[in-house]
């Protein structure tokens, strides 16, 4: 059984719809990128699945259970936005550490969990740093392990390197692959870069306009584009 399942979900806002019966089926553990470009409706389709938008119509289900009317704490879903705001005045300890907090976690418990995460992306000698004292990429891994702590079942990245300058954006490629190898979580990676999308996803969901135009493999999409526009922007010889 998919662990994530998008059955005709539609988003308007006001008159215009910006995202067309979108169906699709995630399974666990799945790496799938979202790409398109600029306005295609990818950042909204993120955003429905993680409760941050309401849907127009259709169905959100995380194992087997309908999501729609679910609040984004309990869907068990994280999220790491292109602009990662850190929480100035907490070092990085402390904004890792927040949002267990809040959802009242034992102390013991949040310090282990900030501990683990801290490991794996390297950042165990940052704790103690503020987030101006860090360089773009130490701060976001912290955004990243902020929402690790969590340990959520789907993890939604959306264009989380593009604020980063292009050798750093290729490392930090490197670090979600990692991370991606590590962890037991779905993952959707937004993306409008072509290049990300075909080294990172086992799957990609190709959109134009608010509709998909093709779910598949990146070797697929590159040796069987279904029309003009996936196979220029996949950049196949087509
Ligand atoms: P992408 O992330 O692919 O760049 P978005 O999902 O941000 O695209 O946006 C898709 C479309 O929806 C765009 O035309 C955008 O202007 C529109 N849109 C996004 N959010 C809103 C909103 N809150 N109100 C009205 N229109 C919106
Ligand atoms: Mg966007």
């Amino acid at each position: 059984m998919a662990g994530l399942v998008l059955r005709n979900v539609v988003k308007k806002f006001e008159q215009s719809t910006v995202v067309h019966n979108f169906n699709l089926e995630i399974e666990d553990k799945e790496f799938l990128v979202l790409v398109g470009p600029s306005g295609c409706g990818k950042s909204t389709t993120l955003r429905m699945i993680a409760g941050l938008e309401g849907i127009s119509s259709g169905e959100i289900m995380i194992d087997g259970k309908l999501v729609n009317d679910l609040a984004p704490k309990d869907r068990d879903i994280a999220m790491v936005f292109q602009s990662y705001a850190l929480y100035p005045h907490m070092n990085v300890f402390e904004n890792m550490a927040f949002g267990l907090k809040l959802n009242k976690y034992p102390k013991k418990e949040i310090v282990q969990r900030v501990k683990e995460a801290a490991k794996i992306l390297e950042i165990e000698h940052l704790l103690e740093r503020k987030p101006k004292e860090l360089s773009g990429g130490q701060r976001q891994r912290v955004a990243l392990g902020r929402a690790i702590v969590r340990e959520p079942k789907v993890f939604l990245l959306d264009e989380p390197l593009s604020n980063l300058d292009a050798k750093l954006r290729v490392q930090m490629r490197a670090e979600i692959a990692k991370l991606r190898h590590r962890l037991k979580t779905t993952f959707i990676y937004v993306t409008h870069d072509q290049t990300e999308a075909m080294t990172m996803g086992d799957r990609i969901v190709v959109m134009k306009e608010g509709f998909i135009q093709q779910v598949d493999t990146p070797m697929n999409l590159y040796n069987q584009p279904k029309n003009m526009f996936v196979a220029s922007f996949i950049g196949s010889p087509a």
